[in-house]
């Protein structure tokens, strides 16, 4: 272990896996259980550790460039893990117009963290894949030359190899599930969790666009030379694309953290949840199927906490 291991930092792993009664599915004979990754690390919470464990590792202490939206996990945890184990990082931001403006809670925490934070104009933020474009990127950035860059919510083929731990985990329960339901912004997460998961995963994107399946297959391709696992995606749960969603979606989020004494993240989790519960309703499993829904994050910082977000902001 180097000492820009977040392994270092205490992680709680295997994270619990804990059933959750609840009558939408009991009454149908299922079982739902939370696997809690929300629990893994306060600062570094879900899969945002298990995507940047091995990066982090591979890093050794050079300074860590990546990009997000101006409400992204990935930008916070990144920074947090800087400021825990004493390396710099860059947070890459989308859309310049918020240079001038002040930081919204998840930024501000960003930036107490200790991460500079440059802000992008969205055709070039969109262009980072282009060579030229990332150069452009970095030279704004002021990025030094031995810089190690994380892609976008950190989704690389280390990020993937990490998120194998998860179906290992799952597996290695006392008793097993059968389904496994994720919720997905790149992909990578589903990548790895269903390489190793020995049931079915299920993957509920939060963005609109109908691409996902295609990226973990190059994810996926990438990490692991070709297809792994069993998963599907139901792309009906998206509630009008990232960081979107209505009242009921926002009402479903209340009762189910009510239900289960557990404040519920509303960028991804509570779509997963949502998606779940409309599935067992559906009738989409058979009686006796013990199904895990993975707690990938924790509410955003702020005085929100979660609660009602600005709408399409991304
Ligand atoms: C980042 C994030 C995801 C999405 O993970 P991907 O690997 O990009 O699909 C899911 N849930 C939460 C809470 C996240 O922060």
């Amino acid at each position: 272990m180097n000492a820009f291991d977040p392994a270092r930092l205490r992680p709680r792993l295997p994270s619990p896996l804990e059933p959750a009664v609840d009558e939408r599915f009991t009454r149908r004979g299922l079982t739902l259980l939370l696997k809690r990754d929300d629990l893994i690390h306060p600062d570094l919470p879900g899969n945002k550790w298990r995507k940047l464990a091995l990066n982090l590792r591979e890093a050794g202490g050079r300074p860590v460039l990546t990009f997000g939206g101006a409400y992204s996990n990935h930008l916070r945890a990144t920074a947090a893990a800087g400021r825990l184990l004493g390396f710099a990082t860059i947070g890459v931001v989308r859309g310049d117009e918020l240079a001038g403006r002040p930081l919204n809670p998840s930024l501000a925490r960003c930036a107490a963290d200790g991460m500079r934070l440059v802000f992008a104009d969205r055709a070039t933020y969109r262009a980072k894949h282009r060579p030229e474009a990332l150069a452009r990127l970095l030279a704004l950035a002021g990025a030094p030359d031995d810089v190690y860059v994380v892609p976008e919510g950190g989704s690389n083929v280390l990020a993937v190899r990490g998120c194998v731990e998860l179906g290992r985990e799952l597996n290695g329960a006392e008793d097993p599930p059968d389904v496994v339901a994720v919720a997905c912004g790149t992909g990578g997460t589903l990548a790895g969790l269903a390489a190793a998961f020995e049931g079915r995963t299920l993957g509920v994107p939060v963005l609109r666009g109908g691409f996902l399946g295609r990226e973990v297959q190059a994810l996926q391709e990438a990490a692991f030379g070709g297809p792994r696992g069993d998963w599907r995606l139901d792309e009906r749960f998206h509630f009008g694309g990232y960081a979107r969603t209505t009242p009921e979606l926002d009402a479903f989020a209340q009762d189910f953290g009510t239900r289960h004494e557990l404040a519920i993240e509303r960028l991804y989790v509570a779509k997963m949840l949502y998606g779940l519960t409309a599935l067992a309703e559906e009738g989409a499993f058979a009686p006796g199927t013990r199904i895990a829904a993975v707690v990938t994050g924790a509410p955003e910082p702020g005085p929100d906490s979660g609660a009602g977000r600005p709408r399409g902001s991304g």
